[in-house]
């Protein structure tokens, strides 16, 4: 592939964490490359001065975080505000202006080490809490901390430049306050090397509405100022010097999916029932406990996936109960939600190899990962499991187990969770009396079994994600192949039947929480199935909704009708996608989208 400028064209796949499509020209900043200088005072004489440029430049930076809050207060909502409250408080912390002050006296040195000296000080103290949320602050106080150095180096120099209205910030990493900054700049999107969703920085990117991929590597190193480039943080994708047609098709997305936020948000808090009065769960996929506001927000009912194996994200160790347990209580019991449903560990495949246990492997989305590994690697499981039962006792939880392909797997990983649990209980710590255990029914041989597994279980949720790349043999993450890709294949469209039919037969729950569950073209479809959860990216709810409340059961089940009487996926493709536009004229307006 290749533009007409004969740059190469390269797609970059990151976690996107706050969604929208930007198409600009990137802005290389590399700000955070710079190294801390150290030299030491030539004379005692100058230490009283040192302290005066250190406070010089706290005062710099409190004025500048007070001009950006202000603005910010204009602007957007509360939740940036308090991130940069949380700043201000650090700055005028005592103990950390006192630190500073006394390297700068005993060792006689400059402002700029002895920051760094408090900073590194405070790491050691926060790599020792137990709390994850805890010890994640600690990039608050180095964004401060970098913030200081820049005011000592002479004000505003490197803060996030001006660049236009065409501008995509591509950086190793940003603070939160930057982020804050490229709104008021009106920066397009950003994308970044370092990062995750719960970063500040991610949090006040979605705050704030700014398109952003984080956690792409190598970015910096990969693009040069100039470059075109398009950020879409719905798909956590990069394009670096996408060619005409490329840029048109994301174009059209973009469109597409500003005009869209717009309209649906009105939808969010209203139920999932069609006119006939059918009603349908909804559930939010959510990665991040930090995601819980904006899925209640948007009309998640419940959590109908926790994909847990991001609490291991960027960790050298495994969690331990405790952090498993604070998770997990962020999101069983709370308010707005009716019911928590969390996976196990579905680690390896295409996520984080950061453990040596999860060797490379040849074709790892077919190897030691998910269930296979949890039931490999018990202890780790156990504690895993000891956590979800502690928290069962808050409210209603649902436990569910991936990539379950044979009886022995269930049977097993229930087994451990009851031993798990029994102890608990002997031990006098409380555990939820109705907790629901499931299973994703996402390998073909799950499907096959159905109502073998079904005895073992109160719930199945399909994830559709790997369903579909299992039953097509289609690499889900190869960019090659994702043309086969399609949740409309009248194979796909069996399997699923297949689950919900034995399902319910069994008087089983069936759930679908695969991406095909967020996608309105297929709601439809689902409903004539009679699905009876759907759990999606929160930002999708409302639009879902939406088609719900203005569908009956009874046409969707005549349109499933007839659309598994064909043999073809572009056949059903196309009928469906026209069915839709017809009967949602403003929502199918281009094609299949
Ligand atoms: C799925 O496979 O459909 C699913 C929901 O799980 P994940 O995308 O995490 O594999
Ligand atoms: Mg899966």
């Amino acid at each position: 592939m290749g533009d007409d400028a004969g740059k190469r064209t390269f797609v970059l796949k990151g976690i996107g964490v706050s969604p929208g499509i930007v198409i600009g020209k990137v802005h290389l900043f590399d700000r955070f490359d710079a190294r801390v200088s150290f030299y030491r005072l030539r004379e005692k004489d100058l230490v009283s001065e040192e302290v005066k440029r250190f406070k010089a430049a706290l005062k710099e930076s409190e004025k500048q975080l007070l001009e950006v809050k202000n603005k910010l207060r204009e602007l957007a909502g509360r939740e940036p505000l308090y991130i940069i409250d949380v700043h201000l408080l650090i700055l005028k912390d005592k103990m950390f202006i006192n630190h500073t002050i006394q390297y700068i006296k005993d060792l006689c040195i400059n402002a700029e080490w002895a920051i760094k000296m408090t900073i590194d000080r405070y790491r050691d103290i926060f790599e020792k809490v137990e709390d994850e949320y805890l010890k994640g602050r600690i990039s608050d106080i180095r964004y401060v901390g970098q913030m200081i150095t820049r005011n000592l180096a002479g004000g505003k120099k490197d803060a996030v430049p001006d660049i236009g209205a065409k501008g995509i910030i591509i950086a190793v990493d940003l603070s939160p306050a930057d982020t804050a900054q490229m709104m008021i700049n009106k920066v397009l999107g950003f994308a970044t090397d370092m990062g995750g969703k719960t970063s500040h920085t991610a949090i006040v990117a979605r705050a704030v509405e700014i398109p952003a991929v984080v956690g792409l590597e190598s970015i910096t190193k990969m693009v040069r100022t100039n470059d075109d480039i398009i950020v879409d943080g719905s798909a956590g994708l990069v394009v670096v010097n996408p060619d005409p047609e490329m840029i048109k098709v994301y174009d059209d997305k973009r469109r597409h999916f500003e005009i869209a936020q717009e309209s649906f948000l009105k939808y969010a808090k209203l139920p999932a029932v069609t006119r006939d009065n059918y009603k349908v769960d909804i559930g939010g996929n959510i990665e991040f406990i930090e995601e819980i506001p904006t899925a209640i927000s948007h009309g998640a009912e419940g959590i109908g996936l926790y994909r847990t194996e991001f609490i291991y994200i960027n960790k050298e160790q495994l969690p331990t109960e405790e952090e498993h347990f604070s998770n997990y209580r962020s999101i069983v019991g709370v308010e707005g939600l009716k019911w928590a449903t969390i996976r196990t560990f579905d680690l390896g495949g295409d996520k984080f190899y950061s453990d040596p246990k999860l060797a490379k492997e040849m074709n790892p989305q077919l190897g030691l990962r998910a269930i296979r590994f949890c039931l490999k690697e018990v202890d780790m499981f156990k504690v895993q499991l000891r956590a979800i039962a502690r928290a069962s006792a808050f409210g209603k939880t649902r436990i569910m187990f991936p990539m379950i392909s044979g009886i022995e797997e269930i049977r097993e990983a229930k087994r451990i969770f009851f031993e798990v649990k029994d102890d608990l209980i002997t031990k006098g710590i409380p555990v939820g009396d109705d907790i629901e255990i499931g299973v994703m029914i996402e390998v073909p041989s799950a499907v096959i079994i159905a109502d073998e597994l079904a005895k073992e279980v109160d719930f199945f949720s399909i994830g559709t994600n790997d369903l579909i790349q299992y039953a097509l043999a289609i690499d889900r993450i190869n960019e090659r192949v994702t043309y086969l890709y399609e949740p409309l294949h009248p194979a796909v469209l069996r399997l699923i039947k297949q689950v919900i039919d034995v399902g319910h037969k069994a008087g089983v729950r069936v759930a679908m929480c695969g991406e095909m569950a967020g996608e309105p073209a297929y709601i439809m479809i689902l409903l004539g199935l009679e699905i009876d959860e759907l759990s999606m990216n929160p930002l999708a709810i409302p639009r879902v909704k939406k088609v719900i409340q203005e569908s009956t059961l009874e046409e969707s089940k005549a349109l499933l009708e007839k659309v598994m009487t064909f043999s073809s996926a572009a056949v059903i493709r196309e009928f469906v996608y026209n069915y839709m536009r017809e009967r949602f004229p403003e929502e199918f307006q281009t094609n299949g989208t």
